[in-house]
């Protein structure tokens, strides 16, 4: 493609409303552009990634026997109404006003429609369907580009198995599968055993990338593999030991101390000597927790630990139940139920709030002093300490979901009758699994991962060119003539060329743009080299350059230079 006619209308400045790297640089390299928001046109040279992208998902799916259909993204309503997912999904789906249609945002509901007048015999599976189609859900909070669009591109498949057995090979086969899409395309992800949410049925893992671009925080440990939402990850810390040193509780006069450190700093202790109470309010009455003073609580831990579901408490509620304010409740005499966090297990000489404003207590002993004390890990992993499984350092970061496969069991099948006969003649619910690629994602992803100050950094596969070819001082005949040459015979050896060869650009405009384009070789067609017969090169990836002969150019080292520049 020649760059003076080519439709990339690339931009200098960043964009206002763009904060995250890679919905910055996809603006800044015109591969999308804002039509409202979260709805992106995707630009010619974005597509050309995305066709990239759906390729390499689509031959692994191929692959492992998936068969491609394409459904409709108009849905009539009432197949929805079946699974009761109208209401499931609420104000993300998209309905058609007037009428009885939805706009599908994944597709078990159409996919099990046609499996249930087609499958009928455990003969007629195992069998995996997908699409590569566009999802429409009404997202809250579109932001950061395409990586949360009310609008975007999703591969998604369906398994179809007439036993549990068969099930977990369908499953298998796409974990293999998404493995090796997500390395072709030069992904660094990793893989969190999650809860399947929404979809129902049990066993499911998302397949994951860091970014702070990220909602969700993971602790992930390099070494071993291990991964897992904070709100349920664990974590060894070591307990500290209780004191050979027994006190009598006693108050202490603490006028104006209301948080932690403020307390450390008035009576000159350590943080891991404070017992921190937090009441939370449950169907089932008022519950006080207790952490250990540096610790946060997490409340899906505290959740499963109390059995319902926990709000905290509201500053009033605070003063009724405890008779003080948030600064100055502890466990002694709290009347109710209390769960301290298992680093405070049986530890004494603690201080904490008093129940009474501008009074702590010392010299606690939770085994002593506190009747009927339950104790469950509460607390919040921290970056650093040391994985439960191999005992190497977690790291704790934000990360983005890139795609997730999930054992549906018979959740849409009972609903939608898809049944079968089995060996014995018996009608069963036919056994799904569903799994998903955001393909946006993917691309906004591998941008989060591989980009520098000056633009993206694509390897050869994703490359929506594999050589940007520069011609320099382009309104000199001989010049303009030679780089022409060399951008047709490149071509004719079957390279993806774009070729800048507009007359009016100054060098260090092209230069630019090309680092901000990002092809992984960078060709550069110049007066004084070509003079000798040369042209230079350059490796995006590591700004290395080198001179070449102009009659080397051949397939061979062409393909030599990409395999360099992927490194
Ligand atoms: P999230 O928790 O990020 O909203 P999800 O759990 O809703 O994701 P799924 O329903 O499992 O996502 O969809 C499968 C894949 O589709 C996701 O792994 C993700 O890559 C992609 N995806 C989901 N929602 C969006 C969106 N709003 N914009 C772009 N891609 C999306
Ligand atoms: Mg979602």
């Amino acid at each position: 493609m020649r760059l003076s006619r080519a439709y990339i209308p690339t931009l200098k400045e960043v964009p206002n409303d763009a904060v995250v790297a890679s919905h910055i640089l996809m603006l800044r390299a015109a591969m999308i552009r804002p039509v409202g928001a979260g709805i992106y046109s995707v630009l010619p040279l974005g597509y050309r990634v995305m066709k990239k992208v759906t390729e390499i998902i689509r031959e692994e799916m191929d692959a492992i026997g998936g068969q491609e259909f394409h459904l409709p993204a108009l849905n009539p309503k009432e197949i929805w109404e079946e699974t009761g997912r109208v209401e499931a999904f609420g104000d993300i789906l998209f309905q058609i006003k007037n009428r009885d249609y939805v706009l599908a945002p994944t597709h078990e509901e159409i996919m099990t429609y046609h499996a249930r007048r087609t499958v009928q015999s455990y003969k007629d599976m195992p069998q995996i369907w997908y699409q590569i189609q566009t999802k429409f859900r009404n997202e809250p909070r579109p932001k950061s580009g395409v990586l949360r669009g009310r609008q975007f591109l999703m591969k998604d498949s369906y398994s179809f198995d007439s036993s549990p057995e068969g099930l977990d090979a369908s499953y298998e086969l796409h974990d293999k599968a998404y493995r090796r899409i997500f390395e072709r395309c030069g992904l660094k992800f990793f893989i969190v055993g999650a809860s399947s949410g929404a979809m129902g049925g049990s066993g499911s893992e998302e397949f994951m990338v860091a970014s702070e671009a990220g909602e969700d925080t993971v602790a992930h440990c390099e070494k071993c593999g291990y991964a897992a939402n904070v709100e349920v990850a664990a974590s060894n810390v070591t307990t500290l030991p209780r004191y050979e040193e027994e006190k009598a509780c006693y108050d202490i006069s603490t006028p104006g101390v209301k948080s932690i450190d403020e307390l450390c700093e008035f009576l000159k202790i350590n943080e891991t000597e404070c017992a921190k109470s937090r009441v939370y309010i449950t169907e089932k009455g008022p519950v006080l927790v207790l952490m250990q003073g540096n610790d946060e609580v997490n409340e899906t831990k505290l959740e499963k630990a109390v059995g319902v579901a926990v709000r905290p408490g509201h500053p009033d509620e605070l003063k009724e139940i405890t008779g003080a304010d948030a600064g100055s409740i502890g466990p002694v005499g709290f009347k109710g139920r209390i769960i301290a966090d298992n680093l405070l297990l049986d530890r004494n000489m603690l201080f904490s709030g008093a129940n009474k404003n501008d009074y702590h207590t010392g010299g606690i002993d939770l085994k002593r002093d506190v009747n009927d004390i339950e104790y469950a890990d509460l607390r919040i992993v921290e970056s650093g300490e040391s994985c439960t499984k191999c005992g190497a350092p977690l790291g704790v970061f934000k990360a983005i979901e890139l795609g997730h496969i999930f054992k549906l069991g018979t959740k849409y099948s009972e609903s939608m009758k898809a049944l079968f006969l089995d060996e014995h003649g018996a009608e069963k619910p036919i056994i799904m699994g569903s799994y998903g690629i955001g393909v946006e994602r993917v691309m906004a992803c591998y941008i989060e991962q591989n980009h520098d100050e000056n633009g993206i950094i694509w390897n050869k596969l994703l490359a929506p060119y594999q050589i940007h070819l520069i011609g320099l001082n382009m309104k000199k005949p001989h010049l303009a003539e030679a780089a022409l040459k060399l951008y047709d015979q490149m071509k004719r050896l079957g390279f993806d060329v774009l070729f800048d060869d507009r007359e009016d650009a100054q060098a260090g405009f092209k230069f630019k743009d090309a680092d901000l384009l990002g092809m992984p070789v960078q060709i550069i067609v110049g007066e004084k080299k070509l003079a000798v017969g040369q042209v230079e090169v350059k490796i995006r990836k590591t700004g290395e350059r080198m001179d070449a002969e102009l009659v080397n150019l051949d397939k061979e080292f062409l393909n030599k230079l990409l395999e360099k520049a992927d490194e």
